[in-house]
């Protein structure tokens, strides 16, 4: 079923790099067959789950909508690839992305638009815009994908899904490929809270391969899910809902609040000062590590190389006309052929989202300035988690906005990185502070577009999260 739709809608949404077409079908059966015995199957058994391209999976091509990485297949599986494995879900194809999972909308990735399925013609948001559209758009129940700032929460909101960030460590990052380390989490998107409780469970837990992953038992959100929580108080800043925020937001976010009070939580003012300046520090941050984490694509370890007899051909001619014109100087300078398969490689292989991320993050860590850029982000950011360590004395979660407006059309924001990045306003303190944020919609734009809302919780406060949503749902 869940291939019949993919074959009827994907056409239009183009949510997938690569279906799994008869792969998927084959271990579908011989999970039938496993049941027919009588065996033990895992949680997931049979249900068809979609992947993030960014997450690896032995022998499938891993692309992070790159085509620094268009023919790379790796040769193990992430731990969340391997976890869905042994809990017999059907994984069904992988999903697009912004590439390298920079940006807000998937219109970076290097192979395809994906759109919203609310409206053909708007972003279904991103980075994980193909996790979001294919839950949206009923093809799959169930889809991974990875939140830096904002990446899974963002696209659900504007597809009208709901998705999970876990808490920092929460979920190994083991054979996620690396944007920011420090803010990386994988985690659910699902057409319910209820869902994205069941996937939880299988994603989450300890993994001695990734060094920031926490050594915790796993609660088992599925069966606690539906129970209610006791005298929960929940907290807004009233800041967030107003200047440059759709009236849209606005009400929805009203309207949720409500719906809390009826269901009988407290509901309480609280303040996060140092919020204005997140899409700051996260810029900084988030940049510096990509352009520490994006040197290894050198053209030689593995990933795309520029053609190198046409290099090596090109330097060649360059140094004869430098030789004949006697050029000593820009002889000396000119380039060895391992720097120019260097720069070749990543000049082609990288699209521009990708080098403007590059740039920015050398320059905020070279040497007179990464004091005042990179360091100074550290701090603020320290700042940013206190605010929250201070606002949850006060109350259990906060409600916020996901976004400041509806999906935006496609084109809309691609020239204006700024605009795309403030729009990344109110995802992004999530993934400074290391916290777990929730993201469901709960309501309609006066367009008719779906509008999601978050509760953001202390660190491992997933449980309760979903919880409320489950309350809202
Ligand atoms: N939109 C944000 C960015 O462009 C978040 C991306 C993400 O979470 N992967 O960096």
């Amino acid at each position: 079923a869940a291939l019949a739709q993919i074959e009827k809608y994907d056409p239009h949404v183009g949510a997938f790099l690569a279906v799994r077409g008869e792969k998927a079908l084959d271990q579908a059966r011989e999970i039938d067959r496993r049941r027919a015995r009588g065996e033990k199957l895992g949680l997931l058994a049979g249900i068809p789950v979609a992947v993030k391209d960014n997450l690896c999976m032995e022998g499938e091509p891993t692309t992070c909508a790159s085509r620094m990485l268009a023919n790379f297949v790796p040769p193990y599986d992430a731990t969340v690839v391997a976890r869905l494995k042994a809990a017999d879900a059907v994984i069904i194809g992988k999903t697009n992305l912004d590439e390298f999972a920079m940006g807000g909308s998937t219109e970076t990735s290097a192979f395809q638009k994906t759109r919203n399925p609310w409206d053909l013609e708007r972003i279904p948001g991103g980075s994980s815009g193909g996790a979001a559209a294919c839950v949206a758009a009923r093809m799959v129940p169930l889809s991974v994908g990875s939140d830096t700032g904002g990446s899974i929460r963002q696209p659900a909101a504007l597809c009208g899904v709901t998705g999970l960030k876990p808490t920092y460590g929460r979920v190994s990052r083991y054979g996620l490929v690396a944007f920011a380390s420090s803010l990386d989490q994988i985690g659910p998107l699902a057409q319910s809270v209820e869902d994205c409780a069941l996937l939880l469970e299988v994603l989450a837990g300890h993994d001695p391969r990734d060094a920031t992953s926490i050594n915790r038992p796993v609660p088992p959100y599925r069966e606690l899910v539906s129970q209610r929580p006791d005298a929960i108080k929940i907290g807004y800043v009233p800041e967030m809902l107003s200047d440059g925020v759709s009236p849209d937001v606005v009400r929805t976010m009203e309207e949720t609040l409500n719906v809390f009070r009826s269901l009988g939580a407290e509901i309480r003012e609280v303040a996060l000062p140092h919020a204005r300046y997140a899409v700051a520090t996260y810029y900084i941050i988030a940049c510096s590590e990509a352009s520490s984490n994006l040197a290894r694509y050198d053209g030689v370890h593995y990933g795309y190389r520029t053609d190198e007899k046409a290099m090596l051909a090109e330097l060649a001619e360059e140094r004869r006309r430098l030789q004949q014109e006697g050029n000593l100087a820009a002889l000396d300078d000119l380039d060895t052929a391992l720097v120019r398969l260097y720069r070749k490689t990543r000049a082609e292989g990288f699209g521009a989202e990708v080098k403007r991320r590059i740039m920015l993050g050398t320059y905020a860590l070279s040497a007179g300035y990464y004091d005042a850029y990179y360091l100074k982000a550290l701090k603020v950011r320290r700042l940013i988690r206190q605010d929250y360590d201070q606002a949850f004395e006060r109350v259990d979660m906060i409600l916020g906005p996901v976004t400041p407006a509806p999906a935006f059309r496609i084109g809309e924001k691609i020239n204006d990185p700024l605009a795309m990045y403030l729009f990344d306003l109110f995802t992004v303190s999530a993934n400074l502070a290391g916290i777990p944020a929730l993201a469901f919609p709960a309501g309609l734009s006066t367009e008719g577009l779906p509008i999601g809302v978050q509760l953001q919780g202390p660190p491992l406060s997933e449980e309760r999260l979903l919880q409320m949503g489950y309350l809202f749902q």
